[in-house]
C-alpha cells in the first residue's frame, strides 16, 4: 500500500486526504469525516504486531482522554483500530504556534504573547484539574484554529504510550522545554515539568527563538544554569537526591533582566516565578494564571483578532470540494470471525508505537528542534499514577456499566485479524 488513495475510506467513516506530518506517534493525516463532512487529523498509531493485539489498559485511557473538553485543548473525537494500527481522530486545526514564531513577518504585540501565553495557561490548568501531565509542551503541540484558538494537542499521550522521547530514537523531542527535574532523572515528577515547558513557551514567545538551546541533556542543564545561575541546595533541596544528579561548576545568574528587556515587569515576574528552580516552590498553572500580568494592562488580544500565518494550502490531490456525505463510505473492517481478541495486559510491555516505515513515511517529515537522538532506555508504558505523589482523589473512574460495555466494544472493535 505504497500510494495514497485520495478516495480511500478508514474504517467506514473516513476519507483520508495528504499526509500533515509525522510525530512522536506516527503519521498524522488529514481526512474528512463523511458522517458529518468535517474536516479531521487523524494519528495513526502503530500498536504493535498485529497477533499482539491492542492493549486495554491504554484504550481505557484513550476513553478517559475522549472525555477532557475544553476550548483550550484539542478535541479527540474518536478512536479506533485500523490495520493493526490505533487510529485517534482529532479536529483539524489551521497552524500552531512554532509556526507563528518562526514567521518573521509576524509582528506579535506584548497583548498578543499575553494572549497566547495565556490560552496556553487555561488549556494546561484543565488538564492538571483533571489529574492529566502533557509532559510533551512545545509550540508545535499548541495548535491553532481557524478562530485563533490555541488549543493543546497530545495531551496525555505521554501516559499513554510512554513518554515519547525515549522511545524514538529516530525522533526530536522537546530537550529544550524540559525542566531540569527530568533532566536530573526524576522518577516523581507532577505538574511542574508543564509550567517549566510553558515558561520556554514564553520565553519563545518574547525571543521569537527558542530559550534554551542544549544539544544534549547535559548541556542542556549547563544552559539553564547558565541562565539562571547555579542551583544551591537551598534553593532546591532536594536536587542532591535525584537519580542523575551530577554536580555542576557553580554559576552565577546571568543578567536575564536585560536579555528580556522587551517583557514588562510583570511578564518578567511571571517568567520567573515560572522558572522557579524547586518543583515544589514553582508557581502552579492555576496561581500563573492568577498572576496580576494577566489583569494588568494591556489586555489579552481577542483570539480572532491574533495575528496568524495563512493557513497552509489544500493539497492538489485532496478533493474534499467533491465529497458527498450521503454516499455510502467502503467498510475496510476485516469480517468479525476472523478477528481476535486479546486478554487484557497490564502494562504496554512490548508494545511500543514503532515508526511507521512501511507505508507511511510519505510527506514531510518535521524536524521541529534540529536533532536526531534521543535517550534509548524504555520507560514503562503502564499508567503512572506516582507521578503525583499519591493516587490522584477524584480521577474519573470507569464504573461497572461503562466496564462492561467498554470491553464488549473492546472486543468488538478491537480485534485483530489473523
Ligand atoms: P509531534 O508528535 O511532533 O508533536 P504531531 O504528531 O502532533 O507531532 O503532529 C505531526 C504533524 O501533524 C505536525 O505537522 C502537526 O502540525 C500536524 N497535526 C497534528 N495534529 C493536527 C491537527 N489536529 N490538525 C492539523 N494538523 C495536525
Amino acid at each position: 500500500m505504497g500510494e495514497v488513495d485520495s478516495s480511500k475510506k478508514v474504517a467506514d467513516r473516513y476519507l483520508k486526504r495528504e499526509v500533515l506530518g509525522e510525530g512522536t506517534y506516527g503519521v498524522v493525516y488529514k481526512a474528512i469525516d463523511t458522517h458529518t463532512g468535517q474536516t479531521v487529523a487523524i494519528k495513526k498509531i502503530r500498536v504493535g504486531k498485529q497477533k499482539e493485539g491492542v492493549n486495554v489498559t491504554a484504550l481505557r485511557e484513550i476513553k478517559l482522554l475522549k472525555e477532557l473538553k475544553d476550548p483550550n485543548i484539542i478535541e479527540l473525537i474518536d478512536a479506533f483500530p485500523h490495520k493493526g494500527n490505533l487510529h485517534l481522530v482529532f479536529e483539524f486545526m489551521e497552524t500552531d504556534l512554532e509556526a507563528v514564531i518562526r514567521n518573521h513577518n509576524i509582528v506579535l504585540s506584548p497583548a498578543d504573547i499575553k494572549s497566547y501565553i495565556q490560552m496556553t495557561l487555561k488549556g494546561l490548568a484543565f488538564c492538571h484539574k483533571k489529574w492529566v501531565l502533557h509532559r510533551d509542551m512545545k509550540p508545535n503541540n499548541l495548535l491553532i484554529g481557524p478562530n485563533g484558538q490555541l488549543k493543546l494537542a497530545d495531551f496525555g499521550l505521554a501516559r499513554v504510550f510512554g513518554s515519547p522521547d525515549r522511545r524514538f530514537t529516530h525522533q526530536v523531542f522537546a530537550r529544550w522545554y524540559r525542566a531540569p527535574e527530568l533532566l536530573f532523572g526524576t522518577k516523581q515528577y507532577g505538574p511542574g515539568v508543564d509550567v517549566w515547558a510553558a515558561a520556554c513557551i514564553f520565553a519563545e514567545l518574547l525571543l521569537r527563538q527558542p530559550f534554551l538551546q542544549g544539544t544534549s541533556d547535559i548541556d542542556q542543564l549547563g544552559k539553564i544554569f547558565a541562565a539562571f545561575g547555579t542551583p544551591t541546595p537551598s534553593q532546591w533541596p532536594d536536587m542532591v537526591y535525584l537519580p542523575d544528579y551530577v554536580e555542576y561548576q557553580y554559576a552565577p545568574p546571568s543578567a536575564l533582566r536585560k536579555r528580556f528587556a522587551m517583557a514588562s515587569d510583570d511578564a518578567f515576574d511571571l517568567l520567573s516565578k515560572m522558572f522557579t528552580y524547586d518543583p515544589k516552590a514553582r508557581i502552579s498553572v492555576q496561581q500563573a494564571l492568577e498572576h496580576r500580568y494577566f489583569t494588568s494592562a494591556p489586555l489579552p488580544t481577542d483570539p480572532d483578532k491574533l495575528p496568524r500565518p495563512a493557513p497552509k494550502k489544500e493539497s492538489s490531490n485532496s478533493k474534499a470540494s467533491d465529497f458527498n456525505p450521503n454516499e455510502g463510505p467502503t467498510v475496510l473492517s476485516p469480517p468479525r470471525k476472523s478477528r481476535r481478541v486479546m486478554p487484557e495486559r497490564v502494562s504496554f510491555e512490548g508494545n511500543a508505537p514503532q515508526s511507521d516505515k512501511v507505508d507511511d513515511h510519505v510527506g514531510d517529515i518535521r524536524q521541529a528542534a534540529g536533532e536526531s537522538t534521543s535517550r534509548n532506555e524504555p520507560v514503562p508504558m503502564s499508567v503512572d499514577f506516582s507521578i503525583f505523589g499519591a493516587k490522584p482523589p477524584n480521577r474519573p473512574t470507569i464504573n461497572s456499566a461503562d466496564r462492561t460495555h467498554l470491553k464488549r466494544k473492546l472486543e468488538l472493535d478491537f480485534q485483530q485479524p489473523e
